[in-house]
């Protein structure tokens, strides 16, 4: 979170990049997220911590240290990647539509097992166990596999455009994606309304629990255009487990995921997401301006202008306008 305001001190002082010391011990190197995603223009390293501990001490001690890097990197634009959307057609509202998603690309110095192969096996399972059950939903479900969400969420984004005038119909809409640590409930993206109801739909899968949800709305991953377009949504609030320390790093694989408790959390999404498909009364989507108070009155502006979103926001660029 301190990355904006360092970039913007570099670019004041006319830097030609930043050398990061990466915040994990035992020289792991991951992906550092540079503020302005896209739009950055400095060159960024990440230095594994002990290499940049040495440097530290070195330049403390009035050495003048040079750093020569050769980074391979293909540019040019534009790049095209695909969404996967399958779904089980609603058996007496099939317009009406509920989302259960997670994103399939990942950054590549590990093989991105916890971000986020583990949540796309997740939506997989729920889809493949209530085919195997025979279950038919009121409402149609889609099973979303989001491209683009490390680069600025653009799969989920794209969706949200190309379906702009069925939102109205799209009655809820959730991501996965922080590893497989257990799900202890959901974030109800500024929204109260959302939170019994979500406690209703996870009693059956009680025994997994405890659950509690929490009213927070933030960017986080591909939940996020939908609540910008005031349709219900949801991010599963996950332990962190092993997701924290590998976060984009090269030790996100696949010996890092906990199968087992896997298995559970996908119970878990099916309970919610089984819950929306069948109740008979839907959440309603919100206005503009009620959407625009939850932005301005709780902490998501701030992290909407930590990840260059809100201009976007504020020039009716992406989000439900007043
Ligand atoms: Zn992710």
């Amino acid at each position: 979170m301190a990355a904006a305001a360092i970039e913007q001190r570099a670019r004041v002082a006319r830097a030609l990049g930043i050398a990061w010391m990466s915040s994990r011990p035992h020289d792991l190197l991951y992906r550092h997220n540079a503020a302005l995603g896209p739009k950055n223009d400095l060159v960024l390293v990440t230095l594994g911590r002990e290499d940049a501990g040495r440097a530290v001490r070195l330049l403390r001690g009035g050495k003048r240290l040079e750093l020569t890097a050769k980074i391979e990197l293909e540019s040019g634009l534009p790049r095209s990647a695909e969404n996967v959307i399958g779904e089980i057609r609603g058996s007496d509202r099939p317009d009406e539509v509920v989302i259960v998603g997670a994103h399939l690309d990942s950054w590549d110095l590990g093989t991105g097992t916890l971000d986020n192969g583990c949540n796309v096996a997740l939506v997989i399972d729920v889809a493949r166990q209530m085919k195997r059950l025979g279950l038919a939903p009121r409402r149609t479900i889609r099973f979303a596999l989001w491209n683009g969400e490390e680069q600025g969420l653009y799969g989920s984004l794209g969706y949200v455009k190309k379906h702009a005038a069925e939102l109205d119909k799209h009655v809820m809409a959730a991501s996965f994606d922080t590893g497989t640590g257990r799900i202890q409930g959901f974030l109800t993206g500024g929204r109260a309304d959302l939170m019994p109801v979500v406690d209703e739909f996870l009693r059956p899968v009680a025994g997994l629990g405890p659950f509690t949800q929490v009213n927070f709305a933030t960017p986080g991953t591909d939940h996020y255009d939908f609540m910008m377009e005031g349709v219900p949504s949801l991010m599963a609030d996950q332990e962190s487990a092993t997701y924290g320390p590998n976060y984009h790093a090269r030790s996100d694989t696949f010996d890092k995921a906990d199968a087992r408790q896997l298995k559970l959390n996908a119970a878990i999404a099916g309970a919610v997401t089984w819950g929306f498909a069948n109740r008979d009364k839907a959440l309603p989507r919100l206005s503009g301006t009620e959407v625009e108070a939850i932005v301005e009155k709780t902490d998501l502006k701030g992290l909407m202008q930590a990840f260059d979103l809100y201009d976007d926001y504020t020039a009716g660029r992406r989000g439900r306008r007043p």
